[in-house]
């Protein structure tokens, strides 16, 4: 694919023209939200709800202006995102959407229900054939699969695995399900940590594998009989059962973009990326540095890869912040993100989504007031 896609774009400035949700409003009609047929289709709005503790996460007053644009456009919307894989207060839904509500993603702030991706435990996924390089079949989390069309509201940030935490990491990893997420992340299986394992047998009675036995009132997974559903994951309570984080950065990025790619196949799309508060670090954590340049403004696109490309290239354009862990970096001259994370190439991700027509990396910017 080949080409440049349209990206609109407004700054932060409020000028004389009203709020930012009425500047967000205009640049999402501008960029053409409205060209979708939403009538009676259920609308996922793919988010992340931040992890507690982390105040850099997006907030839910940008979520409910897409969302009274669903509703007036007939659609059914809801706000959704996939648990996690490790242990944190977003891995079953039950928790996760306590951290969305704690995290102001309440009807009444956002306009719309959450719904979470993947069921109660992480575990109910659809499989998407997609055939691409890396991923044949992709497991997305069956309530986004399930959807008529997807928009993705994006907090444009560092990624310390994939240099940004962007749209396509949104989709691509947001919307896989805890066995995907294993696809994603992980060579290996889930191990026990014997220091917390209480010795329940919780685990060992729900492996549909029978993977788990109990040896000396501890849990013992067989990694040769274990098939990576990471179901074992969220049905301990002690979190006692956790998996290494042990895929190359490099493949993380591209089967990222590959799961990006089955979040979004066979629906319409529209994307929001919003570049401010760009803290070096994903929202997963229960804190945020300072971010690492100034605030730059709100994106939208038909376009995920364009949309990447084009918030990456704002970002570097902007002087770095003083007081930020990137300024540590002495010998940063270009490449913000690279410079905050040596050790992974956010191109990786978008050079891919291109090679497997998610988008184009090319792209005309249009400027809406
Ligand atoms: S559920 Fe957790 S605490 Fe219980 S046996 Fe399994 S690993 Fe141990
Ligand atoms: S990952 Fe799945 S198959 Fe493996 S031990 Fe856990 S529940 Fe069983």
């Amino acid at each position: 694919m080949a080409g440049a896609s349209n990206v609109y774009f407004s700054d932060m400035r409020t000028r004389s023209k009203g709020s930012l949700l009425a500047k967000l409003e205009r640049l999402v009609r501008a960029a053409g939200i409205e060209k979708i047929d939403m009538e009676k289709k259920f609308v996922a709005v793919k988010i992340h709800f931040g992890e507690p503790g982390n105040l850099s996460y997006l907030r839910a007053n940008y979520a409910k202006v897409i969302v009274d644009i669903i509703k007036e456009k007939g659609g059914i919307p809801f706000l959704t995102d996939c648990s996690t894989l490790y242990v944190g207060r977003r891995k079953d839904a039950v928790e996760h959407i306590e951290a969305a509500y704690e995290n102001g993603y309440n009807p009444f702030a956002a306009g719309c229900h959450v719904i979470i991706g993947d069921g109660l435990k992480g575990d109910d996924d659809i499989d998407i054939v997609i055939n691409a390089p890396c991923i044949k079949s992709a497991k997305i989390g069956r309530t986004i699969a399930d959807a008529d069309v997807i928009i993705s509201m994006t907090h444009f940030k560092g990624h310390e695995l994939m240099g940004i935490g962007g749209t396509i990491k949104n989709l691509g990893m947001g919307c896989a399900s805890r066995r995907g997420k294993m696809e994603l992340h992980s060579a290996g299986k889930p191990s026990v940590d014997v220091k917390k394992c209480t010795g329940c047998g919780y685990c060992a009675s729900r492996c549909a594998q029978s993977a788990i036995t109990m040896q000396r009132k501890k849990a013992k997974i067989d990694p040769n009989v274990c098939v990576g559903c990471g179901r074992c994951i969220s049905m301990c309570r002690f979190d006692a059962i956790n998996v290494a984080m042990d895929q190359s950065n490099d493949i993380l990025c591209k089967r990222t973009a590959e799961y990006a790619l089955a979040s979004v196949t066979g629906k319409p799309n529209f994307h929001v990326s919003f570049v401010i508060d760009v803290s070096p670090f994903c929202d997963c954590y229960g804190e945020n540095d300072v971010p690492i340049v100034p605030d730059v403004g709100m994106f939208a696109s038909f376009d995920p890869v364009a949309l990447d490309a084009a918030c990456a290239d704002a970002v570097n354009r902007q002087p770095i912040v003083k007081e930020s862990i990137l300024n540590e970096r002495a010998d940063c001259k270009k490449d913000r993100f690279r410079c905050t994370h040596p050790a992974t190439d956010w191109r990786a991700a978008v050079d891919h989504a291109e090679l497997i027509g998610l988008g184009v990396k090319g792209y005309t910017i249009e400027k809406v007031e």
